[in-house]
């Protein structure tokens, strides 16, 4: 499970908006929980989408990444999700999703603005002994 207060997660959905018809992208980062205890993201930070068809492709721009990495770091939080948005589909991860090098994240969040109204979904990526890409669903809960 993945607690998310309110503002990372406006402010995760505000961007993703704004950034359309283009697709958004960023972190999410927080505190991690201990071994009983959920971990809670607190704070949304955009990275800008460097990709030449950035309507249907995301890839985040390398000097943004780091600065993101060292507010981190220097906030003392840790990289606890990666954020795209789909903005003509379903919040399901896509083959080339699946590919992402940063596939042992903890989580990855996909916010779709299909039809206007956006639905947001967390997923965990693995690769199967057999190399097979998967993914399964996390639970959100949205914290105030
Ligand atoms: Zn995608």
């Amino acid at each position: 499970m993945l607690l998310i207060n309110n503002r990372a997660y406006r402010d995760m959905i505000d961007y993703c908006m704004k950034q359309r018809p283009h697709e958004a992208c960023g972190f999410l980062s927080g505190y991690r929980g201990d071994c009983s205890g959920p971990n809670r993201i607190g704070r949304f930070i955009p990275v800008a989408n460097r990709s030449p068809r950035p309507e249907l492709h995301f890839d985040m721009e390398p000097h943004e990444v780091v600065r993101a990495l060292y507010e981190m770091e220097a906030d003392d939080l840790v990289l606890l999700g990666i954020v795209h948005s789909h903005p003509q589909a379903p919040p399901v991860p896509s083959a080339e999703d699946m590919l992402t090098p940063w596939r042992q994240a903890i989580s990855h969040w996909i916010v779709s603005l299909h039809g206007d109204v956006a639905s947001t979904k967390a997923y965990a990526y693995s690769k199967l002994d057999d190399g097979t890409l998967t993914w399964s669903e996390l639970p959100i809960v949205i914290t105030p």
